[in-house]
């Protein structure tokens, strides 16, 4: 009988760990670096590095030039666990007083009556989990002077189409950023709004991989890439943003940045040539 009972959990134990029982792990979105990717142009968080100065926070990470007093670049990770129900925040856009001491803090009046928006680089919406988070975006390092038309059409439409990728089972990086001195808004050209470079153009540039862990070894030559750049005027953000994507090849051209440098050279390249070709659904690409 001792003898029978020891063989039944033998082969009790065998079949429980057959590989075919073994259920598959569901993946789940999580939350992960921002700079999982790389760091475009190597910011450091040394006040000394003051053209390239790296700011994190848990819901984004910029380089900000305190020459221009504009930020270079920001990039976040976007995925269903960055996403709630919480409100957007209503109140003044908020300086950032983490910023070196002697260095310029751009206030909400700054873009007062100027001409041009609060634009968000990394979007309220794609921080809406806790009333915190969602504030952090408001934080005007991660604010730059952005045409009307520019950042409440083309640019909050393309924002709009990359958080409806997650509904397909994705997981996203986006770096956006500015370029140049000298963009137009309602009151005609400007090139700096008081202390505050206006750009002459913003770009950005999302990577769409599916849910899943260990990001960076998953980037293969086929991995969806969508770049844009678009100068900053209201005739550019009245139009479709799928006329103004590039190759991201492109933009590490035009601005000196380096994307994607964890990922392996080999694929680096085939994802940095190409560029995005998808039919996007009017809805998504145009106000009507
Ligand atoms: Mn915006
Ligand atoms: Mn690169």
């Amino acid at each position: 009988m001792k003898y029978f009972i020891f063989s039944a959990c033998i082969v009790l134990m065998i079949t429980s760990c057959r590989p075919d029982d073994v259920t598959p792990t569901i993946e789940r979105p999580t939350r992960d670096d921002h700079l999982t990717l790389g760091n475009p142009s190597n910011a450091t968080s040394d006040p000394n590095n003051s053209k390239n100065y790296l700011i994190q926070r848990p819901s984004y990470a910029l380089s900000y030039n305190a020459t221009t007093n504009l930020t270079n670049w920001c990039s976040w990770h976007l995925s269903t666990a960055w996403k709630g129900g919480v409100e957007r925040y209503s109140g003044q856009f908020i300086p950032d007083n983490t910023l070196p001491q002697g260095w310029y803090v751009a206030r909400h009046s700054d873009y007062t009556n100027t001409g041009f928006d609060r634009g968000h680089l990394c979007p309220s919406d794609d921080r809406d989990s806790t009333i915190e988070e969602n504030k952090s975006t408001f934080i005007l390092t991660n604010i730059v002077p952005q045409a009307p038309k520019h950042n409440r059409q083309a640019w909050n439409l393309l924002e709009q189409y990359t958080r409806e990728l997650l509904k397909d089972g994705n997981e996203i990086y986006i770096v956006a950023g500015t370029y140049g001195k000298g963009g137009e808004g309602d009151n005609g050209q400007a090139t700096t709004i008081g202390s505050i470079t206006v750009p002459s153009a913003l770009w950005k540039v999302i990577i769409v991989l599916p849910i899943g862990s260990n990001d960076v070894q998953r980037v293969t030559a086929t991995t969806r890439v969508i770049a844009v750049w678009m100068p900053n005027n209201n005739e550019v953000g009245a139009e479709k943003w799928s006329n103004y994507r590039v190759s991201v090849d492109e933009i590490e051209k035009r601005t000196g940045l380096d994307f994607f440098s964890n990922v392996p050279t080999g694929i680096q390249s085939s994802i940095e040539q190409k560029t995005d070709l998808q039919t996007i659904q009017a809805v998504f690409d145009i106000i009507m």
